[in-house]
């Protein structure tokens, strides 16, 4: 729908020098988290004297420093394959030999206090660095699979960066309209998002939106799964089947007289009924999560698991926020053109209302980068981006305002939700691939990522 393809840069080509003898070390210092200082220490120095520390060091240094989040590497017996996920895409490095990945395995096992010759039982171990000003913390996971080993390394910030519902990508008239219907009054607005597509960043910002300051926020939360903790919502936790039920302590909660309920889920029919009976008539305001792959989505399955409450539910629901994540085009190299006409056509968008959008630059594969004779020519790549052509991530927001006639067409199309999605956009709401446009045309992403997101589903 789209129009071509570009082809992707190589994915080798960005990649770091493993295995290289030698060079000079970043300096990455690993703090093992739970292990006593002196222990650690030790633990260092032991490392260090150890042939795998250049590469495994060189190894997690990349990934941070090129802002992975991810790190997967699959032991066999020919080698190890090292990838990174760099703003959600898997990026393959060029393999490593078996000495030179398994030396480099000892060494990340050692400096965390793991036993470097466990190939088959799970180990698990975090630590902390400093690196480019940043505080990360970096959890390991090995465990042997049937072809080998498997280790899995998650690369976190200590503290979130993304603070904002603009941080995340949502536009400014969105947010304000967002904004009122998180402070609103005697309402239910509810905030959902497909699985592994940031939901739990969106309802932390969300939160982080709302006007904690002039109301009480309070959570109820199963704590085997709590969320982490915000400013000014009050956590409250109940553990199933221990102490107090979901249901007692909900009423604790209530006798508090909070002004807005946090429910990251309704938890059971009791819980939902009350929680309707406050916002209808104790003039509560509620904020609840679905994992859905769209707003009606997030309705539909809500409505579905409160089947008794769902009328109610719909009577109060004022608001839908969904999202779905894609790549930002990199500021420093991405590249404006014009639509052509039957481009525009095809997006849906009426002719002169767009005047250009927005590509990613890719530089030529290194086998073309060579001259008519076949000499090498120098191609300047993009130092932000290192030639991917996009940097960071944004999400791609839906916002569903219910408003009486959205109610009425929900309870009547609750069978057909493709109904209510028509009934939707007849009046004018924005589904994902209008929004994705729209970013589009703000030169946020591209037509190819806004295609990606539309195709997952
Ligand atoms: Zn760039």
């Amino acid at each position: 729908m789209f129009g071509k393809k570009k082809a992707k840069p190589a994915a080798s080509e960005n990649a770091p020098q493993v295995g290289a003898e030698n060079v000079v070390l970043p300096p990455l210092e690993v703090k093992t988290i739970g292990i006593g200082k002196d222990e650690a220490q030790g633990l260092m120095i032991a490392s260090r004297q150890l042939p795998g520390y250049p590469t495994a060091i060189i190894l997690l240094a990349n990934a941070i420093g090129g802002r992975a989040d991810r790190i997967l590497m699959d032991f066999s017996a020919q080698g190890a394959v090292v990838r990174y996920r760099i703003d959600g895409n898997w990026e393959g490095l060029p393999p490593l030999d078996r000495p030179t990945g398994d030396a480099a395995l000892v060494v990340m096992k050692k400096m965390l206090g793991l036993n470097p010759v466990e190939r088959k039982a799970k180990q698990e171990a975090k630590f902390a660095t400093n690196f480019k000003d940043i505080d990360w913390v970096v959890s390991f996971m090995s465990a042997g699979v049937p072809s080998g080993e498997r280790v899995l390394i998650s690369i976190d910030t200590k503290k979130p960066t993304l603070k904002t519902l603009t941080d995340l990508g949502m536009r400014e008239t969105m947010v304000t309209t967002f904004r009122g219907l998180l402070n609103g009054n005697q309402g239910i607005v509810l905030v959902s998002g497909p699985a592994g597509q940031g939901l739990p960043t969106t309802w932390r910002v969300t939160l982080e939106a709302a006007d904690k300051y002039v109301r009480d926020f309070v959570s109820l939360e199963n704590k085997a799964d709590a969320d982490p903790e915000i400013i000014n919502v009050t956590q409250n936790f109940f553990v199933p089947g221990v102490g107090d039920a979901p249901e007692a302590a909900y009423e604790k909660i209530l006798l508090k007289q909070p002004d807005v309920l946090v429910m990251p889920s309704l938890i059971n029919s009791y819980i939902a009924e009350r929680t309707i009976d406050q916002v209808s008539k104790q003039s509560k305001h509620a904020i609840t999560r679905m994992v859905a792959a769209d707003a009606v989505d997030a309705v539909i399955k809500l409505l579905g698991t409160y089947r008794s409450e769902a009328k109610d539910l719909v009577k109060l629901l004022t608001g839908v926020i969904n999202q779905r994540l894609v790549r930002r085009l990199c500021s420093n190299c991405k590249q404006p053109f014009q639509p052509t006409p039957q481009l525009l056509q095809k997006l849906g968008i009426p002719a002169g209302r767009v005047q250009k959008l927005f590509q990613p630059t890719f530089p030529p594969p290194p086998e073309e980068r060579v001259d008519a004779k076949g000499n090498p020519i120098e191609i300047e790549i993009c130092k932000k981006c290192n030639g991917r052509g996009y940097f960071g991530r944004m999400a791609i927001f839906e916002l569903l305002i219910v408003d009486d006639e959205m109610k009425k067409a929900i309870l009547k199309y609750a069978g057909t939700p493709d109904e209510i999605r028509k009934f939707a956009k007849k009046k004018g709401h924005l589904g994902f691939q209008e929004e994705g446009i729209l970013a589009c045309a703000m030169g946020d992403t591209s037509l190819q990522e806004v295609q990606k997101m539309m195709a997952s589903k």
